[in-house]
């Protein structure tokens, strides 16, 4: 009797023991599962970091580019103008003198300040390139008449 009952004890310690140890895992893993989430939340926090910056790159390289292509289009419409004066003059030329004298006007009209239209230009415009205004109304005037583009710089040029 005593000896089933001590086998029966050492039966159900043996159990307990084994409850124990399964438990102890399951504490451990629970506990490893717990790091492994810290981790992946840690993770995610880095990458939602990563994805704002990139978000704040991306935005920032948009503007960057809408500028360009409105850069881009006034030099293009800036380019088609230049070249459309300069068929113009080699069309003009082809027909002689004749035209010549006539080609003297908008020539004359290309010498005098945009802005009060009356003395001879001798300011070159930065970063447009235009040569459109005369020494005094350089002193005031911050934008390119021509293509309304911001002044960022300044040349005093001579004509010879
Ligand atoms: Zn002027
Ligand atoms: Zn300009």
């Amino acid at each position: 009797m005593v000896s089933i009952l001590n086998a029966l004890g050492k039966g159900v310690n043996a159990k307990l023991r084994e409850k124990q140890r399964k438990l102890e895992n399951i504490n451990r893993k629970s506990k490893e599962l717990g790091d492994g989430i810290k981790q992946v939340v840690n993770e995610a926090q880095s990458w939602r970091h990563r994805a704002k910056y990139n978000e704040s790159i991306a935005n920032l390289l948009e503007r960057n580019i809408q500028q360009l292509i409105a850069q881009g289009t006034a030099r293009a419409l800036e380019g088609f103008g230049k070249s459309e004066v300069d068929d113009a003059v080699s069309s003009m030329n082809h027909h002689g003198t004749v035209c010549g004298s006539r080609n003297q006007v908008p020539l004359d009209h290309h010498l005098k300040c945009r802005a009060c239209k009356g003395k001879e230009v001798s300011v070159l415009l930065f970063s447009c390139r235009h040569l459109c205004l005369c020494i005094d109304c350089e002193g005031w005037i911050n934008i390119c008449p021509i293509c309304l583009v911001m002044k960022t710089a300044s040349l005093q040029v001579y004509m010879s």
